[in-house]
């Protein structure tokens, strides 16, 4: 289906080198992308630096020109794009949908998630204190629908789920940047993991308070490995070997229900791209992990 507006991406955070969950989801995103005759793009989201590391940057990004997975338009890093954060919350907070947070974890966790000091009504200012920002959601019971796993029912409360935007220590966080930046690269689809299903109607609602339209979504099962965890960096997942990329792209291939042709592992990289967008079913990707 040829749709020349669909603007898909790939957003890693470069908490370590691609391991191959995430090679899997990159090429979903990649092979969604192209069916459609879109653009594919690579964001990297390095908000955290604690966490983080320029190498592991590199490695990510070497490993995905390795795998053919070359992006349409340059790669955007968020570490570069903070004023657009902070406008964003600047925004937030004059429309009084977001709010300065003094509350510890502690404190909270003694109300049960409500906020002590009643910060979401503005009755206390953090002062000289070091606070965070949150948004500020509404009560809502969202009714959407997932390309791949069909209609999702999400309730979210306000105030007990409100996230964080702007951390203490002075980190933008996830939750308002990935909105921010699918708004302003004007991503149509979101092709990702469906360890970040839960995360999406919140989302809608910080789409909504910015006066964007929410993409679609396509959330994609996770990988686990031997012992049933989520293949990830926390979990040890090994890094791909980027001197066999042929291979793990029919692997990958096959983790998403594809069934490739035995003889595929012998073809080009790029052989196996064409195919793969050739060949994509989307119905095929098994519905819940592996
Ligand atoms: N940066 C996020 C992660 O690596 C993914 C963001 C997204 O696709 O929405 O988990």
């Amino acid at each position: 289906m040829a749709d020349h507006s669909y603007r898909g991406r790939f957003a890693p955070s470069p908490t370590g080198p691609l391991h191959f969950g995430s090679l899997v989801t990159a090429l979903a995103s990649y092979v969604e992308a192209k069916c459609h005759q879109g653009q594919w793009l690579v964001r990297i989201e390095d908000l955290d630096p604690l966490r983080e590391s320029p190498q592991a940057t590199e490695q990510i990004l070497h490993s995905l020109t390795c795998h053919g997975l070359i992006p349409d338009e340059p790669v955007r890093f968020q570490s570069r794009r903070h004023d657009a954060y902070q406008n964003a919350i600047t925004t937030l907070l004059d429309k009084g949908l977001a709010y300065r947070c003094a509350c510890s974890r502690k404190q909270l966790q003694q109300h049960q998630g409500r906020h002590p000091e009643r910060c979401r009504d503005g009755k206390s200012q953090p002062g000289d204190r070091p606070f965070a920002v949150r948004f500020a959601l509404g009560d809502e019971v969202s009714h959407w629908h997932d390309e791949l796993l069909g209609e999702q029912i999400q309730k979210v409360t306000a105030e007990l789920d409100d996230p964080v935007i702007l951390r203490k220590e002075g980190f933008y966080a996830y939750q308002l940047a990935v909105v921010v930046d699918d708004i302003d690269q004007g991503i149509t689809d979101v092709v990702r993991g469906s360890d970040l299903l839960e995360m999406t109607a919140q989302q809608q609602q910080i789409y909504r308070a910015l006066g964007a339209t929410p993409p679609r979504w396509l959330h994609i099962p996770v990988i686990l490995n031997a012992r049933g965890q989520k293949l990830s960096k926390q979990n040890h997942a090994p890094a791909l070997d980027d001197r066999q990329p042929a291979s793990n792209l029919v692997r990958a291939l096959e983790a998403l229900g594809q069934q490739p042709p035995t003889g595929l592992r012998h073809a080009t990289v790029q052989g196996i791209l064409d195919w793969s967008v050739e060949h994509w079913r989307r119905q095929a990707i098994p519905l819940t992990s592996r």
